[in-house]
């Protein structure tokens, strides 16, 4: 049995008290209706299991790079909604952008009762690509609305998952629409960000590293910028640190 079966013993589930109020009765929240509307909002933001404990209080700051980004990540919560820009956090595996971005969106639910959704990119393609059928259209099919409409979406190790040219068209239409209606998106990605000369330069020596403007296309990067802060997080992979330094032989 969970909070939201048992019936409040206060209003019996309605959500509404009714009170004396000068010989007339009116009727108010009972405490129990915003309780049930953050674990509903907590439900619906479908943060991954393994993000499940991910606050901002126990995010592990190991270098300048981190505290800055927990810095960041404290402000944007603190200032919700009075800002201008999304963040994106850049950096390799491991040093902790989606326990930022999740942390984040579950402050901001607790805090201020926002609808936000977590998203892992590779998820999002995939129920773009179960959406195109030659009739459906896109703003309107039911699995994405979610993704239109939340007021802060984290969309998770961005450029993780190889596009096609339709498919980088929609990812375009979908962070276009978050833009054109001011809604906030929160992106971490594995990486490197270089410019776009710099890129060509590049890419005939090291063929192998590829950078985030490879994966997610020209317009894509420069629609991200104009509407997140870059975070740039650097460090080792303390995760596997953690997890090495626990194990007991
Ligand atoms: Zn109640």
């Amino acid at each position: 049995m969970n909070a939201e079966t048992t019936a409040c013993a206060v209003c019996g589930g309605a959500g509404w008290v009714l009170e004396d109020s000068g010989g007339s009765k009116v009727a108010r929240r009972c405490a129990c209706y915003g309780d049930r509307r953050k674990s509903a909002l907590l439900e619906q933001a479908n943060i991954p299991r393994r993000y499940q404990n991910c606050r901002l209080d126990n995010f592990e700051v190991h270098n300048d790079s981190l505290r800055d980004a927990k810095k960041l990540s404290e402000k944007f919560v603190k200032n919700y909604p009075a800002q201008e820009v999304g963040l994106l956090f850049i950096g390799p595996c491991g040093v902790g952008k989606t326990h930022l971005a999740a942390a984040i969106i579950r402050e901001l639910i607790e805090k201020k009762d926002v609808p936000c959704i977590f998203y892992d990119f590779r998820d999002l393609i995939r129920e773009i690509q179960s959406t195109f059928t030659p009739d459906s259209i896109l703003s309107e099919s039911d699995v994405l609305q979610p993704v239109f409409q939340a007021e802060v979406l984290v969309l998770d190790e961005l450029g993780a998952k190889r596009t096609s040219a339709w498919v980088e068209e929609t990812v375009f239409y979908i962070i276009n629409y978050r833009y054109n209606q001011k809604k906030m998106t929160i992106f971490t990605t594995n990486y490197p960000d270089i410019d776009e000369e710099e890129d060509r330069r590049d890419s005939f020596y090291k063929k192998g590293e590829e950078s985030l403007v490879s994966r997610i296309g020209v317009r894509l990067r420069s629609r991200i910028y104009e509407m997140c802060k870059v975070v740039e997080m650097t460090g080792d992979d303390y995760r596997k640190m953690a997890k090495q330094a626990g194990y007991r032989f």
